[in-house]
């Protein structure tokens, strides 16, 4: 019986992250999962949203940029439109994305208003997720 997970996170950017944790919280679009080894395996598509993950006594973060999620058994495969972990995210970065998203919709002339809420979101979630990892 398998008492490991192995958490792989892979985007278009590169292979993010692999290890063996023992459990993950991971943000699908029906709403927040976890898993732990041995759990039945299915696909759900993700929101942009946090997963957090842990191993013995260390907690990680990461931001997820949607996608999807295979969870089987023994494996978490995160395919992801893009995705840090929480130490890596420029917060003056992402606040600067949130500014130009926030323009973009005061103009209100020809804007893609779906392209600038999510460039919000992904801007406001990249700051919680790098405030938790300050935080700890
Ligand atoms: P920006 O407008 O700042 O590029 P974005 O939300 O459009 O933000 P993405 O398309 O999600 O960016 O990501 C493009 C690449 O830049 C990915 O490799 C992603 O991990 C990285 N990235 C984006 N924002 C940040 C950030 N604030 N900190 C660290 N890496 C980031």
């Amino acid at each position: 019986m398998a008492d490991k997970l192995t958490l792989d996170i892979v985007t278009p950017y590169g292979h993010i992250f692999t290890d063996e944790v023992d459990e993950i919280v991971a943000t699908g679009s029906e709403g927040e999962f976890g898993v732990l080894p041995e759990h039945v395996p299915f696909l759900t598509t993700m929101k942009i949203g946090m997963l957090t993950y842990k191993k013995g006594a260390k907690t990680g973060y990461f931001f997820v940029n949607g996608g999807y999620a295979e969870v089987g058994p023994d494996k978490v495969t995160i395919l992801a439109d893009s995705a840090e972990r929480s130490e890596d995210i420029d917060i003056e970065r992402a606040k600067e994305a949130m500014k130009r998203a926030e323009e973009r919709l005061k103009k209100q002339e020809e804007i893609d208003e779906a392209r600038a809420t999510a460039a919000i979101e992904r801007s406001l979630t990249r700051v919680q997720v790098a405030e938790r990892h300050s935080a700890r």
